[in-house]
């Protein structure tokens, strides 16, 4: 039986942890070949790589910063020059530098926006060119339900992620009659490092608000992402997938 995404490639930002290894893993498991990329972690990245191996998957890790436009364009180039083509991107690389309005720092400010918002924009510009040659493609942002409902000490965070909304719909209009869909899938709470941080009170408190009565886990994002690279998500395009137990609706 063909796997989903047999004969397709794939690049994913931050696969080294969370939910960018559960996607890495997803995507290799419906037979992709999967690239992935994290910038300090390297015994994480050989973690994903051993993970996706022992469950029959291909994969390579690729150690950049999306924040380096030249980085980004000079690893997609030699991406589609070693493996003939890219048709998955997932820019799942994302920080959450949270901090209140008043005190918010401005170096915060741009590092916020330099990876979760200019990264995503570089590597999509990169692998649009390989897409349209293709006339297949999938791109898959990282949103988040913090862009979506807004959230105290996360407005750098939410203003990214809501950037990501925009630039998504933009792409997906401009890309829509080359059978390119771009999308975004916005999680609620997920288990992973980014939100560990949280103090239990903090956490207990959270859960009350979401109606599933749980966090989710990497899996429940991964899923999606790798429904929205298969084909049958071919009439979904310029969305906001919201995966969060409920927590927006
Ligand atoms: P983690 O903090 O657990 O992992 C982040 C990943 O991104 C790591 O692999 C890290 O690599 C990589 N990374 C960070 N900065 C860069 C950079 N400049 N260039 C390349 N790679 C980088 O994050 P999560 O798994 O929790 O989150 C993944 C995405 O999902 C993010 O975009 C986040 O905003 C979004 N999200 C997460 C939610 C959650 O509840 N966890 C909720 C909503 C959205 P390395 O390990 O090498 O540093």
């Amino acid at each position: 039986m063909d796997l989903a995404l047999q004969d397709k490639v794939a690049l994913v930002t931050g696969g080294s942890r969370g939910i960018g290894r559960a996607i890495a893993l997803a995507l290799a498991q419906e037979g992709a070949d999967v690239t992935f990329s994290y910038t300090s972690n390297e015994e994480a990245a050989q973690a994903t790589i051993g993970a996706i191996e022992a469950a029959g998957g291909r994969a390579s890790a690729r150690r950049f910063d999306v924040k380096d436009p030249e980085a980004c364009r000079a690893e997609v180039d030699a991406l589609v020059k070693a493996k003939g083509s890219l048709h998955i991107l997932v820019n799942n690389a994302g920080v959450a530098l949270d901090g209140l309005l008043m005190r918010y720092k401005d170096v915060d400010l741009h590092r916020s926006f330099e990876t979760n918002v200019f990264g995503p924009f570089y590597l999509a510009r990169a692998a649009s060119r390989a897409m349209m040659k293709a006339k297949w493609g999938r791109i898959i942002m990282l949103g988040s339900v913090i862009g979506e409902m807004g959230n105290v000490g996360q407005s750098a965070y939410a203003a990214t992620k809501a950037a990501l909304d925009g630039l998504t719909r933009s792409l997906a209009r401009e890309l829509a009659s080359r059978s390119i869909t771009a999308n975004v899938v916005a999680p609620g709470y997920i288990d992973t490092d980014m939100t560990k941080a949280l103090p239990d009170e903090a956490r207990a408190r959270l859960v009350e608000m979401i109606p599933a009565g749980s966090v989710g886990s990497p899996e429940d994002i991964a899923h999606t992402v790798a429904f929205l690279a298969s084909e049958r998500a071919r009439y979904i395009t310029g969305q906001v997938i919201e995966v969060n137990g409920g927590l927006h609706m």
